[in-house]
Parts: structure tokens; C-alpha cells; sequence
């Protein structure tokens, strides 16, 4: 079939299925560092960093070398056929970065299938087939992964009956209850172990599946209190705790991973996302007495681990060794940038978050989530040269995820646009 439109938007309306929509105006032609280029010749910051994948910035010098040299020597195995330098190298790389536990990887190729394949490994191993979810978390889009996903109810609509033996128990969201930090952890344990009193025993459970840090869900942090419960709770019962990290992973955090920057240890680490800088790869990482329960032939997939994405994969932790210490004077500025603002903006009702993955909560003037205010704030950003995406169940809180390597000048550059948008938007109230 053939379209005689022109530009990329008439000739994408035409062929690409509606289910794809983009929130920007405008289509790139290239991009480096923070910035993109589009058709039109005009230049933006990029603060969406490919949902949360550039965390080193597009077109990494190191990252691409790496993966043009990988190109040109072997681009695909397949897995199962045969072992490539580059599998094991990023591996090693991962695993010496990656929490206490993860001794082994497996590499594959999207964080939904990661995930699909850490609840597998998590019946495997415990033999047994209850997983418990957090209200709030999102972990991928096929039926598995959507099964333990409740950062929207949009994504499941339409789909059930989804996976069974799924339970849902509260993640804490202070904001949203309108409780401190601390209520809102107290809460949320009660809830969790009442779920263990009403709904399932700890024996049926293989697993609890969660976000150190919820993205989609609105960028809202566990806190230490929380998440050393969970982790105890789950210890206590031989149920095996999956940290979804496909996020809040490879330097995002301030850390490696926000289970170290929150001091608590998974037994399956899921990763993806910013593991090979924006190369379609992911991975989980476990113990190998939690591998141990898989026998060749128990999980697989043609391209996981290719060898262009494993080899980007090594240069994206070599490159991030020198970039994440400096992710907690950038967090610090952001977050002192945006309280500031909050004093002035009435439209910021919370700003939270950990390193640079931050949430700026956008409300109306009655504290209701306002998703009018993102949208108009976000289309003024856009047209002053800053791109910019929402998280949350109302799509009304600015997801703040610069590339963890972004120069001060343009970190600063992002914060004046949205406060020149911020401005604009309230004086049209
Ligand atoms: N888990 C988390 C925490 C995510 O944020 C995402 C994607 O946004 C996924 C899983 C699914 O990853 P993918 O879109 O690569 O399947």
C-alpha cells in the first residue's frame, strides 16, 4: 500500500495503527546529548529522554562506538546457538554494579518480557503461584505483566479476564491520602499483612512484585520503612521479592538502582530501559540458587541479549561509572528549583522523587489532580523549546527525567521554561 501525503504526521495517520499516539508537535531527524532536531530545522531540549532510556543522553560517543564496532563484527546469534563476547561482558558489567544478590543475568528483550520471565522464575523456584502487586506499580503491557498493573485502569480495560491469582495491596502515596510519609508506610504494611490474614496465605505466594520507586504510577518513592517490611515479610514466608527497576535502574536514582539507594535487597532484579541507552535490551538478575530452578528449555526468545544491545550495554555502565556521582548535585538543584517554585505556583501540589526521576504534581484550586494544567503547561514548554512528558493515573504530574549526564546550563535552561510556562499558565486561571 502506498500514501501519496507527505509529511511523516499525514503519512503515520495513514499507516501506523492509532493506538501509537505521540505527544509531541513536531517529528526528529537526530538528536545528540539532551537536544533533538526536528524536520523543521528547530532544536528542544529533551526531558523525556525516551521514557526514561537516555539516561546518557541520545547518542552516547562511547555508546555508539561500541555498538558500530559490535555491528560490523556480529550482529545477531539468537538465542540458545552460540556464545559472543559481548553476552558476557555485559553480564559481568552488570552484575558488578547490580544489588548484593544478582550473581547471574539473563538478557532479553523488553521490560515487559523481563518481568514476564522473573514471575516465571519466581513459581519455578518456590514451585509455588501467587504473586502480590502494589497498587500503583506498572510492569508492561502483555497479558502478564498487565495482569500485575495498576498504575491506570485504562491499561487493562477491555482485557480480562487477566491473569489469576494476582493480589493488589497499597503502595504508600502520601499525597494522593493526604497522610505523612510515614502514615501512609504504616498503612500500607496494614494493609499488606490484613491481605495475608483475608485473602491468601504467605505459603501460596511465589512472589511480591514491585517498584522501589513507582514511574508510570505518578513517581512516587518507597521510603527504607516500607520496603525493609515488605522485605522482611517476605523473607519470613520464603516469598521472593521482585524489584521492577526497568525505570528507576542504571544510575536514575542517584545510585545503580534505587533498591541500594533504598538499602533493601531483591531476590530477582528486573532491568530495562537505559540498561544498553535507548538499544532494545533488558534483563533480569537473580542468585544462582534462584536461577537454579531453571533447566535449558524451562525460558527463552530469539533476540534477547543481542549482541549490539549487550555490547551497548557495557558501554552504558563504563560510561555511567563517571556520571552518576554527579547525579545528586543535579537532583538537589532540580528538587531546591521546584520547591522554590512550588512557594509561588499554587498549580504544584507535591514535588517528589529520588535523584533525577522526579514528580512535579500538577493540581487545580481545589487540590484536585489537573491534567489541564499539565497539558497547557506542557504545550508552553513545548513552545519555548523544552519537551517534557506526564506520569500518574490522571496524567497531571510532570515526569522530570533529564539525561543523568545533562550540562547544569541546559538543567537550568529546562526548570526557567517550565517556570515561564507555569507563569503563563496561572495568569490564564
Ligand atoms: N516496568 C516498568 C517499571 C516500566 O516503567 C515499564 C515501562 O514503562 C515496563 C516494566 C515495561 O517495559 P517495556 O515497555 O520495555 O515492555
Amino acid at each position: 500500500m502506498t500514501t501519496n501525503a507527505n509529511s511523516v504526521a499525514e503519512r503515520a495517520r495513514e499507516l501506523i495503527a492509532p493506538v501509537l499516539s505521540h505527544r509531541a508537535t513536531f517529528d526528529v531527524v537526530k538528536a545528540s546529548g539532551s537536544l533533538i532536531t526536528t524536520s523543521q530545522g528547530r532544536d528542544y531540549l529533551d526531558f523525556s529522554t525516551g521514557i526514561a532510556c537516555l539516561n546518557l543522553g541520545h547518542n552516547h560517543p562511547d555508546v555508539v562506538q561500541a555498538a558500530r564496532e559490535q555491528l560490523e563484527s556480529l550482529w545477531h546469534a539468537g538465542w540458545g546457538t552460540y556464545l559472543y563476547e559481548s553476552l558476557v561482558t555485559a553480564a559481568e558489567r552488570i552484575a558488578s554494579v547490580a544489588p548484593r544478590s544478582v550473581e547471574q543475568v539473563l538478557f532479553l528483550n523488553s521490560g515487559a518480557e523481563a518481568v514476564e520471565a522473573a514471575i516465571k522464575l519466581a513459581r519455578k523456584s518456590t514451585g509455588r503461584q501467587g504473586i502480590v502487586a502494589f497498587r500503583g506499580g506498572f510492569h508492561g503491557r502483555t497479558m502478564g505483566s498487565v495482569s500485575y498493573s495498576t498504575s491506570k485502569a485504562e491499561y487493562r480495560q477491555g482485557y480480562h479476564p487477566l491473569v489469576p491469582s494476582v493480589f493488589v495491596s497499597p503502595f504508600p502515596h502520601p499525597f494522593e491520602w493526604g497522610l505523612t510519609q510515614a502514615e501512609a508506610d504504616q498503612l500500607a504494611i496494614d494493609e499488606l499483612e490484613r491481605m495475608l490474614k483475608y485473602e491468601v496465605t504467605p505459603g501460596e505466594l511465589a512472589a511480591f512484585l514491585i517498584e522501589p520507586i513507582q514511574g508510570e504510577g505518578g513517581y512516587y518513592p518507597g521510603t527504607n520503612a516500607f520496603l525493609s517490611r515488605v522485605r522482611s515479610i517476605a523473607s519470613d514466608h520464603g516469598i521472593l521479592l521482585v524489584a521492577d527497576e526497568v525505570q528507576s535502574g542504571f544510575g536514575r536514582t542517584g545510585d545503580w538502582f534505587a533498591s541500594q539507594v533504598l538499602g533493601v535487597d531483591p531476590d530477582i532484579l528486573v532491568m530495562g530501559k537505559a540498561i544498553a541507552n535507548g538499544l532494545p535490551l533488558s534483563a533480569i538478575g537473580a542468585s544462582k540458587e534462584v536461577f537454579s530452578s531453571w533447566k535449558p528449555g524451562s525460558h527463552g526468545t530469539t533476540f534477547g541479549g543481542n549482541p549490539v544491545s549487550c555490547a551497548a550495554a557495557a558501554a552504558t555502565v563504563d560510561a555511567l561509572t563517571s556520571v552518576i556521582p554527579g547525579v545528586a548535585e543535579r537532583s538537589e538543584y532540580a528538587f531546591r528549583a521546584f520547591h522554590e517554585l512550588g512557594k509561588t505556583h499554587q498549580t504544584i501540589g507535591d514535588v517528589r522523587g529520588m535523584g533525577l526521576m522526579i514528580g512535579v504534581d500538577l493540581v487545580d484550586d481545589k487540590g484536585r489532580p489537573s491534567q489541564e494544567a499539565f497539558r497547557r503547561i506542557a504545550a508552553g514548554a513545548e513552545q519555548r523549546g523544552l519537551f517534557i512528558l506526564p506520569c500518574g493515573p490522571d496524567g497531571n504530574i510532570i515526569r522530570f527525567i533529564p539525561p543523568l549526564n545533562v550540562p547544569m546550563s541546559e538543567l537550568s535552561e529546562g526548570i526557567e521554561i517550565l517556570a515561564d510556562a507555569f507563569a503563563e499558565y496561572e495568569e490564564g486561571l
